[in-house]
């Protein structure tokens, strides 16, 4: 029997060309054409004012450790060995927010303002997930 797998992102048509992006190692984000509003995740219509006129711009991919929690507790069996296990709330240079993981970072060493840029994994043949590499 294999391993198990962490459930893997179902691309929906709001967020195909986001999916797609990260596939190709681009992080791309909805911004608004008539404010010019970044909105994650992908959504048919800007937050801030309504608009649906939307266009997907590339992320610097940097950002910082805004928030983050450390599990003990393999709360899916893909977990099991893994722990402890952090989950990072970075918040992009372009104001989104977005959970992930720092790869090579242990959980202990997580902090609040950490500098952070994207990194790609591939986790399927058709799936790759964003990840964050502590930057210097
Ligand atoms: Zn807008």
């Amino acid at each position: 029997m294999p391993d198990p797998q962490l459930p893997l992102p179902t691309p929906t048509l709001d967020n195909l060309e986001f999916w797609q992006g990260v596939k190709r190692q681009e992080l791309l984000l909805q911004r608004c054409q008539d404010c010019g509003n970044y909105t994650f995740p992908p959504r048919p219509g800007c937050v801030v004012c309504g608009s649906t006129r939307r266009e997907w711009v590339r992320s610097s991919g940097r950002g910082k450790v805004h928030s983050f929690v450390v599990t003990h507790q393999a709360v899916h069996p893909a977990l099991r060995g893994k722990t402890p296990w952090g989950i990072v709330d970075v918040e992009l240079e372009e104001g989104v927010h977005m959970i992930s993981n720092v790869v090579g970072c242990a959980p202990h060493d997580l902090r609040i303002g950490l500098p952070v840029e994207v990194v790609f994994e591939d986790v399927s043949a058709e799936v790759a997930l964003p990840k964050f590499r502590v930057v210097a």
